[in-house]
């Protein structure tokens, strides 16, 4: 196979919304497809039919689109080796459970949910556990311990069957994983999986191997889960008589806090999104909080998802998505789980605030002044969004920081007036309003400065206290961007009235 073009799959099933771990594992495929020059494919599998969730296949894609992560083949793109759900591809997996019970790996299984249940009651009360292995499918009712005339008149019949796994006896099944390195699981520890379902349908294993086979997959990476399942898929394989594709198991993403895995249930209790997107629950109409939602970045969620579990072997912390194709390497994944770190994602988001361009973001910034009422020339808007960018980790903050650009102080905080707005305060002002009704120069902060700087020393004011109050004047609080080029933004006239207004409404307290 070493020539051969390497081809990878994302093959989520759509049970509900892609978890953080899920998105991760489709981003480690797709870098690795392009770093390599090959494909990357998106399988939806879909063969449990009880367990599919509305909504959920379509979130799924848009969640890759959101984060860049481009599919060469699949559900929508289409391509030679489709369909690429699993439900559309139901009649062709009978066959590959037939030739398995012609080459003696799988046989039929006529035992009924309710003799299973039994069973398992009976070896819970002895504190045993019931297991379909060697051991007891020579006393269950299987083709194993039929004749072919008995198990012909129990299909003819209609009797429901599965399809059941042949697990050879006492066998070491070792595998390399790139990640993982050697791993040997020995069959004895592993039960007689169920491959194809009485409803017609075939299980994951069975699905997921013929899947892969047919469509030319050369590396399957997935998550850490599916790890106890390599075996019984390399057994698979060799059954089919099939070159095995190469694994690479990925580690976990472990919780912030306390020990485990960052399950779905974590996310909103800890204070943070585990779904790149807001998800709206079709059954019970419940909202979970998603990434872009939240005001993330998709580069910012896509570069902290890359750093977790894999390392670039240098200190470099921001990357592109194609700088990570470029420096992507599974080698450089590592076995252990890795902790998600919230506070590390508000940092990249900060990190991309910086280095987005002011144009884009002032684009999207106009969106939200807009929902505001607010409907400023999108140049002026670049202006601010530049000067206070630095200081924001998310859009709304750069209004929180900014918003005394677009709009006059409606209210003047009481601390800070309580602490500026001192006796004799008033006049000053009023002062300050008439030396910039007198002002002739250029309306730009430095020449302002210089001559409002003189105009203070003149009176013999504190620089402080005028500077202090002239802010409380035209922000409402003690915060915000130099004051000077702020009056430059707002203009002379709204300079004056602000000036003004504070004077009629502030009282000293
Ligand atoms: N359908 C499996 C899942 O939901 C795919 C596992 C695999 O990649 O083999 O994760």
């Amino acid at each position: 196979m070493n020539n051969q073009k390497i081809r990878v799959r994302f093959a989520p099933s759509p049970t509900g919304p892609l978890h953080m771990g899920g998105v991760r594992t489709a981003l480690f495929n797709y870098l690795f497809a392009r770093k390599n020059g090959g494909d990357f494919l998106l399988r939806i599998e879909d063969t449990d039919q009880t367990r599919y969730v509305p909504g959920a296949e379509e979130y799924i894609m848009e969640a890759l689109r959101w984060c860049g992560i481009k599919i060469d083949e699949g559900v929508q793109e289409g391509g030679p080796c489709g369909p690429y759900r699993q439900s559309e591809r139901k009649a062709l997996y009978k066959e590959f459970a037939l030739r398995l019970i012609e080459s003696g790996n799988a046989y039929y299984a006529f035992d009924t949910p309710e003799e299973l249940d039994a069973l398992r009651a009976e070896h819970e009360s002895r504190g045993e556990t019931f297991t379909y292995n060697a051991a007891t499918r020579g006393q269950l009712r299987n083709s194993l311990v039929m004749n072919a005339v008995e198990v012909q008149k129990l299909i003819s019949e209609g009797e429901k069957y599965v399809v059941r796994f042949k697990m050879p006896v006492n066998v070491d099944v070792t595998e390399s994983d790139i990640i993982r390195g050697t791993v040997t699981f020995n069959t004895d520890r592993l039960d007689d999986k169920v491959l194809f379902k009485s409803d017609g349908m075939p299980t994951y294993h069975l699905a997921n191997v013929v899947d892969d086979h047919l469509m030319q997959i050369t590396h399957v990476i997935r998550g850490e889960e599916w790890l106890p399942s390599m075996p019984l898929h390399v057994l698979l394989y060799q059954s089919l008589g099939w070159e095995s594709p190469k694994f690479a198991h990925l580690p976990l993403i472990l919780k912030p806090v306390g020990k485990g895995k960052l399950s779905k249930r974590d996310g909103d209790k800890m204070g943070f999104p585990v779904f790149p997107l807001q998800w709206t629950d079709p059954f019970t109409n419940e909202v979970s909080s998603g990434y872009r939602e939240d005001g993330y970045f998709p580069e910012a969620f896509v570069n902290m998802l890359a750093l977790l579990g894999w390392n670039p072997g240098t200190e470099q912390e921001i990357f592109s998505m194609e700088e990570l194709i470029e420096a992507f390497d599974l080698a450089r994944v590592g076995k252990s789980g890795s902790k998600f770190d919230p506070e590390k994602t508000k940092w990249f988001n900060h990190q991309y605030m910086i280095l987005k361009p002011d144009n884009e973001l002032a684009e999207s910034f106009n969106v939200l002044l807009k929902e505001k009422g607010i409907d400023a020339p999108l140049d002026y808007v670049v202006k601010v969004v530049a000067m206070l960018k630095e200081r924001a980790t998310f859009l709304p903050d750069i209004w929180e920081q900014g918003f005394y650009f677009f709009e006059a102080p409606t209210a003047y905080n009481e601390k800070d007036v309580k602490k500026r707005w001192k006796e004799g305060v008033p006049e000053m002002i009023e002062q300050i309003a008439s030396f910039f009704v007198r002002y002739e120069g250029a309306w730009e902060a430095f020449q302002m400065k210089e001559t409002f700087s003189a105009f203070v020393t003149e009176n013999e004011w504190g620089f402080g206290l005028v500077m202090n109050a002239f802010r409380i004047c035209i922000v409402g609080a003690s915060m915000g961007a130099d004051l000077f080029e702020i009056c430059e933004m707002i203009g002379k006239d709204e300079t004056i009235k602000r000036l003004n207004n504070a004077v009629n409404n502030i009282s000293i307290v």
